[in-house]
């Protein structure tokens, strides 16, 4: 335990320790095309392929890990955009431990049934992940357990367990582009890779459409945002006003936000397709849509490592999307 907002490496170690049996350790596989691209070596880390199809597995596998008998007797409950609640499921079903997510109206249907299968109950509550939150505390004055999908020392020490993984992978790792939401995961990627290489440059990116971490940087604290249909769903939603580790963190660790438009986030997802062979949701790809929209520069030495995050696309969606088509669901969701 520390006092600090600041997550350190040796807990990301720790996590490292507690989750390897659980989690999947996943393949870096280098990209001709987008190396081309960027006009140096890039290699894509295929987090996608994590156990629930994301790496949110990692995070909630360390904090229902890091339980106490008498929390796990209570039950846990969280709240999510759809991966986190996923992976909570699928790591409380593995240390049979009973959950319950609640979730916002906005969360795509086959994310909801996706969680249903992963053995959790699922409670929809309100229009944003805000809302959803409210229905939380309830229950947890009830008696039960959260586990938030990002500020808190276990989930960002368990995220952070892929940057240890690429130090180890990557050897001339230079850049590392990474998906920003509420920051939970690139907090802990950039605190296991800045504390032996505290020259590696960790780029984050979201989309244009509501994104809060953007906003609260820009204004010097965490700030609400509207909440707003877009490709990349999985980076929706607030930081929390009351935001403990990852504002502060983000602040400190992340050396450039881009913020990227719906059609970049659609031409990102059809490039895994049609150039990697991958099948990536619109926030797993946002890195590939940076080094196409000509966002990053290549650096003068060494290799930039694209974050694959998550693969949870609704097929149809997918579908729709890699055959061209230019989807705009500001006009597709109520
Ligand atoms: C949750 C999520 C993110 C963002 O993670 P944060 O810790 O909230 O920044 C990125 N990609 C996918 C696929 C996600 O599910």
């Amino acid at each position: 335990m520390t006092d600090s907002a600041f997550v350190t490496a040796d807990e990301i170690r720790a996590a490292e320790e507690r989750i390897r049996h659980s989690v999947r350790l996943t393949p870096v596989e280098p990209s001709a095309s987008l190396s081309e691209r960027l006009g140096g070596p890039v290699v894509l880390k295929l987090e996608h392929h994590q156990s629930s199809g994301s790496f949110k597995f990692r995070g909630a596998s360390n904090a229902v890990a890091c339980l106490s008998d008498e929390d796990r007797a209570k039950g846990v409950v969280g709240v999510s955009t759809g991966n986190h609640g996923r992976g909570l499921a699928r790591a409380c079903r593995q240390a049979g431990v009973d959950c319950t997510i609640v979730m916002s109206r906005l969360v795509p249907a086959n994310k909801v049934e996706a969680i249903r299968g992963e053995g959790a109950k699922v409670v929809i509550h309100g229009k944003s992940q805000d809302e959803a939150q409210i229905e939380v505390d309830r229950r947890v004055a009830a008696g039960a357990t959260m586990i938030p999908p990002f500020d808190h020392r276990d989930i960002i020490a368990g995220q952070g367990t892929i940057g240890l993984e690429l130090l180890d992978q990557v050897s001339d790792l230079s850049t590392v582009l990474v998906q920003l939401s509420g920051g939970g995961l690139i907090a802990g990627i950039a605190a296991a890779i800045k504390a032996s290489r505290p020259d590696a440059r960790i780029v984050g990116i979201s989309m244009e459409r509501g994104a809060a971490m953007a906003a609260s940087l820009d204004a010097g604290q965490p700030v609400e945002v509207e909440e707003l249909p877009t490709l990349a769903d999985s980076l929706g939603g607030g930081i929390g006003l009351a935001n403990a580790h990852t504002f502060a963190m983000v602040r400190e660790l992340v050396d450039e936000v881009i913020l990227l438009t719906e059609s970049q986030i659609a031409a990102a997802i059809r490039h895994c397709y049609w150039d990697e062979r991958q099948i990536v949701e619109g926030s797993g790809s946002v890195g590939v849509g940076a080094i196409l929209a000509g966002r990053i520069e290549p650096p003068a030495s060494g290799t930039t490592v694209v974050l694959l995050s998550g693969g949870n696309i609704d097929m149809s969606l997918h579908h729709r999307i890699i055959s061209g088509e230019d989807v705009d669901l500001s006009k597709e969701v109520a």
